[in-house]
C-alpha cells in the first residue's frame, strides 16, 4: 500500500492514498458535468449492498460462525435532515482495510477508460456506469463528500473518507459506533440534492431500481401523531418513548376550568419501514408478471438501463426441478469477446438462496451474453465452485436452458425487426454456437442470415434460399470473404450467376469455421465457390461436349503455366466456373479458403506447422472462352519458351491472387511487371528507358527465385 502521508489523529492513525489516474478523472467527469439522472446512485449502491450480502451469506453456508458478528441480513437507509445526509448501511461481507483501498480507488477498473470513453462519444450515459463496474462512484453525483466506515469478519473497522480532489483517508476507526459486521456509507448530499432525504423520493426510488432486490430494505421512517395527555402523565411518557422527541404543544383555549390540566403533543417517532417486496419474480406465475415488471427486473440484475428484447420464464418439473428466467439484451456489451473476461450471466439459486454469479457451468460460453436466473430445488445448498464441474443436475440444468435459449431465440426471429436487432448485436454468437454446439447445430442453422446475389438489401435464411434452388441444383453455394463488396463481384461467382444460381456472400470471419463445421443443411451440401470440387449442372449434351473439346485444346497450355509457376500452383486446368475472368485460384475442398488465410494471418496465432499443412494449396483455372488465354495458348503453341508468355503467365497468377482474395507476398514485383506492360503500351523503347531499370531483374529470368519467396508457408 503506496500511502502518501499518514498522520495522527486522536490517536488513531490516518493514512492518505492517492486516487488512481483513471479513477480520478472519472471523478471529476462525475462532479463536473450536468447528469439529469443522478438517481441511479442510490441503485448502485444498493446493489453493491446486495452483492455484499450474498458474499457473506455464500460463505456462511459452509461456516456458520461467519454470521456471529451480525446474524440479520439487511439492507438500511437512514436520511437525516439535521446533517443533511443519507446513509446506506448493509450487513454484508464487508471489506477489510486492503479491500478499502484497493476496492475503492487505488487499482485501475478495466472498464473506467472504456465508460469515459464511451461518455465522451455520447455513446452511453452515466445511468450505465454499473456495467462498467464502477457504479460506487456514482456516489459523488449527489454528494461531495462521502464516508465508508467497515468491518470484515477478519480485520478491524475501518473509515474511508473523500471528497474528491485526488486522494481518500483510511482511518482505523476505535471510537464510532460499532457495526457488528458490514459497511455504512455515509453521502453528504450537495445544497441541490437535498430531494434524496425525502422518504417518498427514497421509497419511489427503490420500487423503481431496487424493487427485486432479495433481501430486506428498511427506511427510517418518521411518525408525527399528536397525542392528549393530562399534566401528570406528561414526564412518566415520555421517559418511555426513548427514540420519540415530544414538542409541548400549547393549548390555552378550553380546559381552563377543569382540575386535571390536559395537554396536546405532537410526538415525533422513529421506525424501520420494510420497503421492498422481496418475493422473486419466477416463484411468480408468468401469466400474472407484467412486461413491466419482467423488464425492471431484468434492469435490476444486469443494471442495463434499456429494456430486454426478449424473456424466457419458465419451470422444469418432474425428476429434476427448477425455475429460471432468461433474458436477451437489446445490444451486445462493450466487452462481449473479452477473452480476458469470461463472460457468463446466470445467476445460480438454490431454494431461494442466491449461491452465485457467473456460473460458468450453467451455461456454454457461446450464451455468454444471456442473461438471467435459475432456482434449483434439487442443488446441495453448499455446492462449491469445486463440486459443480462434475455435477450431474447441474448438466442437465445446462442441457434445459440451452434449448430454451433456441427457442427463444426462434420467437424473437417471428419479428422480423427484433431479429434484426437481435442478428445484429449476437449473430457471432450463434455461429459460435453452431461451431461448438455439434447437438444443436442443425437447429442453428435455422437462425442463420446472409446477404446473397438474390437478397438485395434483405438477408435470407437457408431455408428461404433452399425455396429458390434451381430445379435440379443440389448444393448450396456460397463465397466467404472480407465484405459483400469484396466479394459480390468476385470472378468466382461469374458462371454460378449467369446460370442463375444463388450465392450465399459469408463476410463475418467466424463464417469459415462455422460453414466449416456446418458442412450441409437439409440434406443439402454447402458448397465453397472459390474452392475445389464445384460441380454445374450442365445445360445440355451439346454444351458439354463443346466444353470437353475445349478442354483438350487448352491441355497443353496447362502444362506450360504449371511449369511457369512452378510450385506456386498445385495444378492448372481448365475452368467451370469462370465467364469472363482469363483464370483465378481456387483452393482444396478441405484447405483454408483465401479469405481463411487472411484470418489467420491477421491472428498471427497459427502455428506454423498447422499453417504449411493447412494454408491454401491453389489451383490455377483457366478460362478457355477468355481472349488472353486463346492468344496465350497460340504463343505457347508456336514457342513453348517465348518469354512473352512467361511475363504475362506471371503478370496474371499475381493478378488472381488479387482478385481470388490472397494478399500479394510481393508488391514490387508486380508493380514492376505492370510497368513493363505500360511501357509497351505507351510504346516506349525498353534500352531508352534502360538506365532507369538498372536495377530491375529481368522479369522473366527472376521467376526462379521469386517461387522461393513466395512459396506459401
Ligand atoms: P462493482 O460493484 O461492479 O464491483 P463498484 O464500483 O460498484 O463496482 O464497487 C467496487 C468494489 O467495492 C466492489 O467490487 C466491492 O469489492 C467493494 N464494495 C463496494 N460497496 C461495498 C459494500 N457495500 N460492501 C462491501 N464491499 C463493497
Ligand atoms: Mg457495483
Amino acid at each position: 500500500m503506496a500511502s502518501a502521508d499518514v498522520h495522527m489523529a486522536g490517536g488513531a492513525e490516518t493514512e492518505t492514498f492517492a486516487f488512481q489516474a483513471e479513477i480520478n478523472q472519472l471523478l471529476s467527469l462525475i462532479i463536473n458535468t450536468f447528469y439529469s439522472n443522478k438517481e441511479i446512485f442510490l441503485r448502485e449502491l444498493i446493489s453493491n449492498a446486495s452483492d455484499a450480502l450474498d458474499k457473506i451469506r455464500f460463505e456462511s453456508l459452509t461456516d456458520k460462525s461467519k454470521l456471529d458478528a451480525q446474524p440479520e441480513l439487511f439492507i438500511r437507509l437512514v436520511p437525516d435532515k439535521a446533517s443533511k445526509t443519507l446513509s446506506i448501511i448493509d450487513s454484508g461481507v464487508g471489506m477489510t482495510k486492503s479491500d478499502l483501498v484497493n476496492n475503492l480507488g487505488t487499482i485501475a477498473r478495466s472498464g473506467t477508460k472504456e465508460f469515459m470513453e464511451a461518455l465522451a462519444a455520447g455513446a452511453t450515459d452515466v445511468s450505465m456506469i454499473g456495467q462498467f463496474g464502477v457504479g460506487f462512484y456514482s456516489a459523488y453525483l449527489v454528494a461531495d463528500k462521502v464516508v465508508v466506515t467497515t468491518k470484515h469478519n477478519d480485520d478491524e473497522q475501518y473509515v474511508w473518507e473523500s471528497q474528491a480532489g485526488g486522494s481518500f483517508t483510511v482511518t482505523l476507526d476505535t471510537t464510532g459506533e460499532r457495526l457488528g459486521r458490514g459497511t455504512k456509507i455515509t453521502l453528504f448530499l450537495k445544497d441541490d440534492q437535498l430531494e434524496y432525504l425525502e422518504e417518498r423520493r427514497l421509497k419511489d426510488l427503490v420500487k423503481k431500481h431496487s424493487e427485486f432486490i432479495s433481501y430486506p430494505i428498511y427506511l427510517w421512517t418518521e411518525k408525527t401523531a399528536e397525542k392528549e395527555i393530562s399534566d401528570d402523565e406528561d414526564e412518566e411518557d415520555s421517559k418511555e418513548k426513548k427514540e420519540g422527541d415530544v414538542e409541548e404543544v400549547d393549548d390555552d383555549d378550553d380546559d381552563k376550568d377543569s382540575k386535571k390540566k390536559k395537554k396536546k403533543v405532537k410526538e415525533v417517532t422513529h421506525e424501520w419501514v420494510q420497503i421492498n417486496k422481496q418475493k422473486p419474480i419466477w416463484l411468480r406465475k408468468p401469466e400474472e408478471i407484467t412486461r413491466e415488471e419482467y423488464a425492471s427486473f431484468y434492469k435490476s440484475l444486469t443494471n442495463d438501463w434499456e429494456d430486454h428484447l426478449a424473456v424466457k420464464h419458465f419451470a422444469v418439473e418432474g425428476q429434476l426441478e427448477f425455475k429460471a428466467i432468461l433474458f436477451v439484451p437489446r445490444r451486445a456489451p462493450f466487452d462481449l469477446f473479452d477473452t480476458r473476461k469470461k463472460l457468463n450471466n446466470i445467476k445460480l439459486y438454490v431454494r431461494r438462496v442466491f449461491i452465485m454469479d457467473n456460473c460458468e457451468e450453467l451455461i456454454p460460453e457461446w450464451l455468454g451474453f444471456v442473461k438471467g436466473v435459475v432456482d434449483s430445488d434439487d442443488l446441495p445448498l453448499n455446492i462449491s465452485r469445486e463440486t459443480l464441474q462434475q455435477n450431474k443436475i447441474l448438466k442437465v440444468i445446462r442441457k434445459n436452458l440451452v434449448k430454451k435459449c433456441i427457442e427463444m431465440f426462434f420467437e424473437i426471429a417471428e419479428n422480423k425487426e427484433d431479429y434484426a436487432k437481435f442478428y445484429d448485436a449476437f449473430s457471432k454468437n450463434i455461429k459460435l454456437g453452431i461451431h461448438e454446439d455439434s447437438q444443436n447445430r442443425a437447429k442453428l442453422a435455422d437462425l442463420l442470415r446472409y446477404h446473397s446475389t438474390k437478397s438485395g438489401d434483405e438477408m435470407t435464411s437457408l431455408k428461404d434460399y433452399v425455396t429458390r434452388m434451381k430445379e435440379g441444383q443440389k448444393d448450396i453455394y456460397y463465397i466467404t470473404g472480407e465484405s459483400k463488396k469484396a466479394v459480390e463481384n468476385s470472378p468466382f461467382l461469374e458462371r454460378l450467376k449467369k446460370g442463375g444460381y444463388e450465392v450465399l456472400f459469408m463476410v463475418d470471419a467466424i463464417d469459415e469455421y462455422a460453414v466449416g463445421q456446418l458442412k450441409e443443411y437439409d440434406g443439402k451440401k454447402l458448397v465453397s465457390a472459390t474452392k475445389e470440387g464445384l460441380k454445374l449442372d450442365e445445360d445440355d449434351e451439346e454444351a458439354k461436349k463443346r466444353r470437353e473439346e475445349r478442354k483438350k485444346q487448352f491441355e497443353d497450355l496447362c502444362k506450360v503455366i504449371k511449369d511457369i509457376l512452378g510450385d506456386r500452383v498445385e495444378k492448372v486446368v481448365v475452368s467451370d466456373r469462370i465467364v469472363d475472368s482469363p483464370c483465378c485460384l481456387v483452393t482444396g475442398e478441405y484447405g483454408w479458403t483465401a479469405n481463411m488465410e487472411r484470418i489467420m494471418k491477421a491472428q498471427a496465432l497459427r502455428d506454423t506447422s498447422m499453417g504449411a499443412y493447412m494454408s491454401s494449396k491453389k489451383t490455377m483455372e483457366i478460362n478457355p472462352d477468355n481472349g488472353i488465354m486463346e492468344e496465350l495458348r497460340k504463343r505457347a503453341e508456336a514457342d513453348r519458351n517465348d518469354k512473352s508468355v512467361k511475363d504475362l503467365v506471371l503478370l496474371l497468377f499475381e493478378t488472381a491472387l488479387l482478385t481470388s482474395g490472397f494478399s500479394l507476398d510481393d508488391p514490387n514485383t508486380f508493380a514492376a511487371r505492370i510497368h513493363r506492360m505500360l511501357k509497351l503500351g505507351l510504346n516506349i523503347d525498353e534500352d531508352a528507358a534502360a538506365d532507369e531499370d538498372a536495377d530491375m531483374p529481368a522479369l522473366e529470368e527472376g521467376a526462379a527465385e521469386e517461387s522461393k519467396m513466395e512459396e506459401v508457408d
